[in-house]
């Protein structure tokens, strides 16, 4: 007989972690799988392995989890825990920035800065782990779902490698399926939101389609460069470091900013990443190079790791972070066809990225116990 799981959460990111973790720890008894079309857990916070040398991990998206002055009780009760055990280390000490003359300062920021320690992927993963009844919560990875209805109060989401999969309940935790931009990514012809509904049946859908639609990305590219010169990455002290480019950089040359991350063998991967808005043009390598060292001349170490420095990855985030017409949280839930979204791509007035995608999930938590 098919399973008929209570919640069906499409994504496995930071929004989709907290919403399971949060529903669990309020309902341990209800049913839970994230579908995710990614290899592991993390969404746009995950890290990647090397698949020629296993033993190279690298944060291949979002290098740090910002959170404001003003972050909400709720979120400081997740994450406090991992404060206090190292899982998430403050790294504000561990950014500077480098302006167009060539020099490097302390950046000065009004946030307060983690990382995931050891790696960004564990983040979700710690989150996950702080569920009650974690035997509730499953996940299929290397699933991308391209069709969902809503038959019979059932929801019947399809997936890529032909599985179907049924749920009581739907949690959207990405605008993917939602949006435009789906029809190129995932090769179809229409909305795969839009296609289960009639226009008209439901008011709250029909709303979020069109207020999706809006919604437009900053696209980034994140080259990998790997260093494995064990003797020159010595007189390179940091086990992590971030720079940030000044905004005349950023202008020039689309540099946002290069994180040095050690790897557990000593040897060093830098992830420069650079920040697009309308396309991800091609940039030569030697190019990307020959600019980094010029920027960093004042400074030995620098030009010694990027003339030893190799491109092992590049990854394109075609929509990396929603640049503006985010979405009100009133949307956030359907009574009547139950089905829920979360994401950094609603509106809940705190600094954005991964503060709002929690905060849209303590929301959707609060909507589902109002029902
Ligand atoms: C390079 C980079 C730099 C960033 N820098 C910043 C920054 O400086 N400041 C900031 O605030 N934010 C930044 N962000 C954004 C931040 O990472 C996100 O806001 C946050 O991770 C969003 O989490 P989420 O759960 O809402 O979405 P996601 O992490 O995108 O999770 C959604 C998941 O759903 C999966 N999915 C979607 N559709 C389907 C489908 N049809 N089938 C199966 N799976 C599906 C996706 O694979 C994804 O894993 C950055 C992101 C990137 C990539």
């Amino acid at each position: 007989m098919t399973t008929i799981y209570d919640f069906i959460v499409i994504g496995a990111g930071i929004s989709a972690c907290t919403f399971a973790s949060l529903l669990n720890k309020k309902s341990p008894d209800i049913s839970i799988l994230l579908v995710e079309h990614g290899r592991r857990i993390g969404g746009r916070a995950t890290t990647r392995q090397s698949r020629k040398n296993k033993i190279l991990e690298y944060d291949h998206g979002l290098p740090s989890i910002n959170f404001s002055k003003h972050v909400s009780e709720d979120i400081l009760k997740l994450v406090s825990p991992l404060i206090e055990s190292k899982k998430l280390l403050d790294i504000s000490k561990d950014i500077l920035l480098i302006n167009e003359f060539g020099l490097l300062s302390k950046a000065l920021n009004a946030n307060l800065i983690y990382r995931s320690s050891p790696l960004m992927v564990n983040f979700c993963e710690e989150i996950i782990n702080q569920s009650i009844n974690r035997k509730k919560i499953n996940f299929s990875f290397q699933t991308l779902i391209k069709s969902i209805k809503h038959i019979n109060d059932i929801w019947e989401v399809k997936a890529n490698n032909g599985i179907l999969i049924k749920s009581k309940n739907l949690i959207l935790s990405s605008s993917l399926i939602a949006h435009p931009r789906c029809l190129k990514i995932l090769n179809i012809t229409s909305l795969p939101l839009r296609d289960a509904f009639i226009p008209g049946k439901d008011k709250v859908v029909d709303t979020l389609l069109k207020e999706t639609r809006k919604l437009t990305y900053i696209m980034r590219k994140v080259y990998i460069f790997y260093v494995s010169n064990l003797s020159l990455v010595q007189s390179f002290n940091n086990q992590y470091l971030q720079i940030i480019f000044s905004n005349v950089i950023k202008e020039d040359l689309n540099f946002e900013r290069i994180i040095f991350q050690r790897q557990s063998d000593g040897s060093i991967i830098i992830a420069l990443h650079c920040f697009y808005i309308n396309n991800l043009p091609e940039i030569n390598i030697n190019n990307i190079i020959n600019s980094l060292k010029s920027l960093f001349t004042n400074y030995k170490v620098f030009l010694d790791l990027f003339s030893e420095a190799s491109l092992i990855d590049k990854m394109d985030w075609r929509a990396s972070q929603p640049l503006n017409h985010l979405l009100p949280k009133e949307l956030q839930w359907s009574d009547s066809s139950k089905i829920g979204f979360c994401g950094d791509w609603f509106d809940m007035n705190s600094y954005g990225g991964v503060e709002s995608a929690m905060n849209s999930s303590l929301s959707l938590v609060n909507f589902l116990n109002q029902s």
